[in-house]
């Protein structure tokens, strides 16, 4: 079976670069699953060569978004991704990103100002109001991983990145006060979303 680079979701297409991540999120839509509303997202070839996502993308203007989201954090593919973006927006598409916040560290530099003017949007997993929850929930396999979190939404917000925060309700309500709390602070919009499972 062809594995799957792009798949779409309502009007949204979304685009399955990797399958590494930074976290072992104890909800996460592919533990224990080889298809997420069944397309197999699991790359058995590799991963994909921004030409090839490119070619099944055809016209973005087909679709509402086109949307950085598969079995795995998209940044660990970050020049794929700014390539991706170019292609989308000169043929008049809308990019967004979502991310759990850690392509500082994974790139081992401040990323922001590269997104700036590529993504229409980049929706940044918050996940918890505290280190030791992001720990339990997520599960990180890199250091002060709930810090990069708030960093680098900081410095999104400082490159003028539309950015926001995003929560699963299943931490509960008080969790999901205190990370509306910290995302004021933060001067961040929040956005509390259904666990998919
Ligand atoms: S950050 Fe996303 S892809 Fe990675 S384990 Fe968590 S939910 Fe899954």
């Amino acid at each position: 079976m062809k594995d799957t680079y792009t798949y779409r979701i309502g009007e949204n297409l979304y685009l399955n670069l990797t399958n590494r991540c930074s976290n072992r999120c104890t909800f996460c839509v592919r533990n224990g699953k080889e298809t997420y509303e069944g397309y197999p997202l699991w790359l058995r070839g590799g991963e994909p060569t921004a030409e090839q996502v490119i070619s099944e993308i055809g016209d973005p203007k087909k679709y509402r978004e086109i949307v950085f989201c598969g079995f795995g954090e998209p940044t660990y593919r970050l020049a794929e991704l700014i390539e991706i973006c170019g292609y989308v927006h000169a043929a008049g598409g809308r990019t967004r990103l979502n991310t759990n916040g850690h392509g500082n560290a994974i790139n081992g530099r401040n990323i922001a100002p590269e997104l700036s003017g590529k993504l229409d949007g980049v929706n940044i997993s918050l996940n918890a109001p505290d280190r030791a929850r992001y720990e339990e929930l997520c599960r990180p396999q890199i250091g002060n991983a709930w810090e990069e979190v708030l960093g680098f939404a900081r410095k999104c917000r400082a490159s003028g990145v539309n950015c926001w925060f995003s929560v699963v309700d299943c931490i509960g309500a008080a969790a999901v006060g205190r990370c509306r709390e910290l995302a004021e602070e933060l001067g961040i919009p929040l956005r509390v979303r259904e666990m998919i499972v």
